[in-house]
């Protein structure tokens, strides 16, 4: 069959060729990420726009597959205002033998963090969007998954101030190093506990939103290392060396290397993130500056033991101005999602287990 008999039509788009439905047409690049690229278009049948993602050959290794996989799973399994939703999956391949590439279709968002989070954001529009960030994780860990790799590329909003979360971040058992492409590997928003290996918890998440909070504030990238051991570096360096009682919490040989450093005392956060670099326009302004950076210094807190929950972090008095339980209390909608999938909890959750191994 020709591509003009068929359901689907091809567009060039930089080096890549989209192979999509019919439906889809009027398609742009818009971003790419480590799975490929990413286009708008406009979907004819619904007269909307929306986002079309192709993940281009992504059973070229295990590594590629798994995560595509994985992706596609918890896509369709979670149902939340700050999760990205997925209208459509779809490859233009017509048999297991030829299968190729996969496209996914989700809702159109204006653009990514990184193109906002070095604005001049007021503290409505910065709380804002951490309140969202925060209740789209909280749902992520309601549902049993931990993301530990958030970053502004992968978060999207619009121009009303809404947010997105595109991913699901790391694997429990993620080989994320090794990955046959080119794409280099963001590990600035990473915490202490995925650099150096150890246990995390649900609160790993929390540096993640403290290090977008940063640098929403300062307007630069608060810890940005050159390599894995560099991020080290340049964390202790700003917060300090972190107490005896954490070291011994270490892997023998990561401990050997971590107390071999220098001491860092740390930075004061008044001098961090100084006041000249919040929004001063009112004495509103100013009691939000203080709360903001009460906030900061609870979440950019090297120890999980002593860094706030995202629970404490929605109760904080700087976000809990948007507090919906609708929104923040995450478990209802997920328990409603399942039982209406008729899929049991355990079901589910045993197919996440066996898809992060
Ligand atoms: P990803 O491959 O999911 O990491 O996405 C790569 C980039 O494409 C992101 O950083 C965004 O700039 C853009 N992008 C992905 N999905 C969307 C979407 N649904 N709406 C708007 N932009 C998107």
């Amino acid at each position: 069959m020709s591509d003009s008999d068929s359901q689907f039509h091809s567009v060039q788009v930089g080096d890549s060729t989209f192979t999509v439905l019919k439906r889809y047409q009027q398609l742009r690049a818009i971003g790419s990420g480590a799975q490929g690229i990413v286009c708008s278009a406009l979907d004819t049948v619904l007269g909307l726009p929306v986002a079309v993602k192709k993940l281009s050959r992504p059973f070229q290794n295990q590594t590629h597959a798994k995560r595509a996989y994985r992706e596609l799973v918890l896509l369709k399994c979670v149902n939340h205002k700050n999760i990205i939703r997925l209208l459509n999956v779809f490859t233009p391949q017509k048999s297991l033998e030829e299968f190729q590439d996969l496209y996914l279709v989700m809702e159109l968002m204006d653009a990514s963090l990184c193109q906002v989070i070095h604005m001049d954001l007021d503290h409505e529009r910065m709380s804002y969007l951490l309140y969202q960030i925060l209740c789209g994780i909280r749902h992520l860990h309601s549902a049993g998954i931990i993301h530990r790799d958030l970053k502004p590329s992968n978060i999207v909003v619009k121009s009303d101030c809404t947010l997105k979360i595109l991913d699901f971040g790391l694997a429990r058992t993620a080989c994320t190093n090794f990955m046959m492409t080119p794409y280099v590997v963001t590990r600035y928003y990473r915490a202490p506990e995925v650099i150096l290996g150890m246990k995390y918890k649900e609160n790993v998440d929390i540096w993640s939103v403290g290090c977008i909070m940063g640098e929403m504030v300062k307007g630069c990238v608060i810890f940005q290392g050159t390599d894995h051991i560099d991020q080290w570096n340049k964390v202790i360096e700003v917060l300090g060396t972190p107490s005896l009682e954490f070291m011994n919490r270490l892997m023998e040989t990561v401990r050997n290397y971590v107390m071999n450093k220098p001491q860092y005392p740390g930075v004061h956060f008044e001098e961090l993130f100084p006041d000249w670099a919040f929004p001063s326009d009112s004495e509103h302004d100013k009691l939000k500056t203080s709360q903001a950076r009460d906030l900061l210094s609870k979440m950019l807190v090297i120890d999980p033991e002593k860094r706030v929950s995202v629970q404490e972090a929605l109760s904080h008095p700087y976000i809990h101005v948007w507090y919906d339980p609708a929104e923040a209390d995450a478990n209802l909608s997920t328990k409603k999602l399942w039982t209406g999938r008729k899929e049991t909890r355990t079901g589910l959750q045993k197919k996440r287990h066996q898809m992060q191994q």
